[in-house]
């Protein structure tokens, strides 16, 4: 069957000659395609092949400037996703991000390893033989165990066994339990892999505070970095009960945390009307706008979340702060942290500003696929 053409018209030349992987929807002329059809979109004098979907506000994901995706376009954009990953994988580090959907040139699919297993997760339908295709490449180059494609409905095995209910993983030669049917993100939360790093480096004789905890990643570090003890604080009983199995698995002692399940708002409000406060202070909340419209809303959340956290860091002692909402940019967090500072009158000092790790690439024309924002800020009370 001939492919499908869309023109949207000589003013969008320019978007496809940028590479920008997305069209959205309003930029889309009066067509009658059927949502997982590919098709050929034209502008001015380019043309890229894409696949239309009838659900969301990006109408059409561009994946190559000449064909449909096919097996050896697969394995020949894997490969090169795989190359520049090559410092991962070893004994020290075994889950990390395989592929970062439009970062890598696979608009709308992740994949993530969990040492033996590999775990595919997709934002479009319609995919499904180049799937198949890709389960099988990642099962063999990499010597997997098994493939599993996690979507809204559930879970297939695409390849090789079905993964295990939980199992460990090594980041930064420590060892974390993955869930990866139940867990959040695809099991862990890969992206802060780096950042956790950094807090590592900077928590020896402190007394931490750790909260959006999930299952404790940035607390076992700090007490792999000679942290005297942690508070590790989540709403979610199943992270705290995992958080407790993660400390003990790295052999910390159980006199060297705690786990307090609370909302966090609360808990550092109470926290701060007692006058209680910590050497080292971590904040990472999940992300708190899912579109534009609550950008607003999702800044003052992060205004009155870090001024409680600033309030909350003893003099001298240190803020590791995250924001994961696409919809705040880095100078957008930055302000906020700035104006939550200077509303307690601290003085502050950027340590450390990072995004994500190597794993999660950003293309300079693809802002987009940026999200995470860390700070290790030093807080100075007068
Ligand atoms: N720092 C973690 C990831 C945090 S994800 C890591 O490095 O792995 C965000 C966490 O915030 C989730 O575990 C979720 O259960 C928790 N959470 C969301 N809203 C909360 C709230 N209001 N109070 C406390 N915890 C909350």
């Amino acid at each position: 069957m001939p492919l499908k053409t869309l023109n949207i018209g000589d003013r969008h030349e320019g978007l496809l000659r940028s590479g920008h992987p997305w069209i959205y929807r309003n930029h889309l002329p009066k067509h009658n395609l059927e949502t997982a059809c590919w098709v050929r979109v034209e502008a001015g004098r380019l043309s890229a092949i894409g696949l239309y979907q009838s659900i969301g506000d990006v109408g059409i994901r561009l994946y190559d400037r000449n064909q449909v995706p096919d097996h050896s376009w697969v394995i020949n954009r894997l490969q090169t996703a795989q190359d520049i990953r090559k410092g991962l994988g070893n004994s020290t580090n075994n889950a990390y991000r395989i592929l970062y959907g439009e970062s890598d040139g696979f608009p709308g699919i992740v994949v993530d390893r969990y040492d033996r297993f590999a775990i595919i997760k997709t934002y479009v339908t319609g995919v499904d033989l180049l799937l198949i295709t890709l389960a099988k490449a990642l099962g063999k180059t990499m010597k997997l165990k098994g493939v599993l494609a996690r979507a809204k409905d559930g879970y297939r095995v695409l390849w090789g066994q079905e993964p295990p209910a939980e199992f460990t993983v090594r980041e930064n030669g420590l060892n974390f339990l993955a869930n990866i049917y139940e867990g959040q993100k695809t099991g862990l939360y890969l992206d802060q892999r780096d950042n956790r790093s950094i807090v590592r480096a900077w928590a020896a004789g402190a007394r931490v505070l750790d909260v959006f905890s999930y299952t404790g990643g940035f607390s076992v570090n700090a007490l792999e970095g000679g942290a005297l003890y942690a508070t590790i604080v989540d709403r979610a009983d199943q992270a705290l009960h995992d958080a407790h199995r993660n400390v003990i698995a790295n052999r910390f002692k159980p006199n060297q945390y705690e786990t307090v399940r609370a909302d966090a708002y609360e808990y550092l409000k109470a926290l701060v009307s007692q006058g209680k406060t910590y050497d080292l202070v971590i904040l990472d909340p999940p992300s708190l706008a899912r579109r534009k419209t609550q950008r607003t809303k999702a800044l003052k959340s992060y205004r009155r979340l870090n001024r409680l956290a600033f309030q909350s860091v003893a003099n001298g002692g240190l803020l590791a702060t995250s924001s994961c909402t696409t919809q705040v940019s880095p100078t957008g967090f930055r302000r906020v942290l700035a104006e939550a500072a200077s509303s307690i009158g601290a003085t502050t000092q950027i340590i450390h500003e990072t995004a994500h790790p190597p794993d999660h690439p950003v293309p300079l024309n693809f802002p987009e696929a940026r999200y995470l924002k860390f700070f290790l800020i030093r807080v100075l009370h007068k």
